[in-house]
């Protein structure tokens, strides 16, 4: 089942997500229809809050990346099929000098703008079965994780943005709240008028 898409102004995408145990209820339900979701989006990342649950849980899938031409065999094959759940992750080292990649969100459509990161990171997490797991990510994979990661902590990528950058955008991210955009996926606005 495609969910709505919780949209920029939600208190929800605000909030500092909780830890889930093995006894989440319909926790493969929620996987299946979180993946289901994300697809239909064109997403390569969707993260609970996302779908209005406060809970640290996101997805990836970086397999629309692996298409990138300018991109090297190795990094193009490392990107297909990296799909992948994080279930309480914490991101316990980021390591190297800060690069610029222009990054969107599914929750913010039409905005893109460049967000400076770490591209070395270090993970612990728990996959779909919660078996534990503490792995190293490095380049757009990292990036991924590090703006999924992100929205489990209540941040999203326009708080990352110069204060001059954040005043441009204020206007676009007003008329989402309201609404007022066209977007070709289900979503769900905090500031729309009820209609009828
Ligand atoms: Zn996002």
């Amino acid at each position: 089942m495609i969910l709505p898409i919780v949209a920029y102004g939600d208190p929800v995408l605000k909030k500092k997500s909780t830890d889930i145990t093995k006894e989440y209820p319909n926790l493969d339900m929620l996987l299946e229809n979180m993946f289901e979701t994300m697809y239909n989006a064109f997403g390569v990342g969707l993260a609970a809050p996302q779908i209005g649950l406060p809970i640290r849980l996101f997805l990836v899938d970086t397999t629309p990346f692996s298409e990138d031409e300018e991109l090297s065999e190795d990094e193009q094959n490392a990107l297909k099929d990296f799909k992948r759940v994080f279930i309480n992750a914490k991101i316990i080292k980021e390591e190297g000098d800060e690069w610029a990649f222009n990054e969107g969100c599914l929750s913010i459509p039409d905005v893109r703008e460049d967000v400076f990161r770490k591209p070395k990171i270090t993970v612990e997490y728990v996959d779909e079965h919660f078996k534990k797991h503490t792995e190293v990510f490095e380049g757009l994979i990292a990036r991924v994780i590090q703006h999924e990661y992100d929205h489990i902590e209540g941040i999203l990528f326009t708080d990352k943005l110069s204060s001059l950058k954040k005043r441009l955008i204020k206007g676009k991210l007003n008329n989402i709240s309201k609404g007022k955009i066209n977007v070709d996926y289900r979503m769900r606005f905090p500031d729309q008028k009820k209609k009828r």
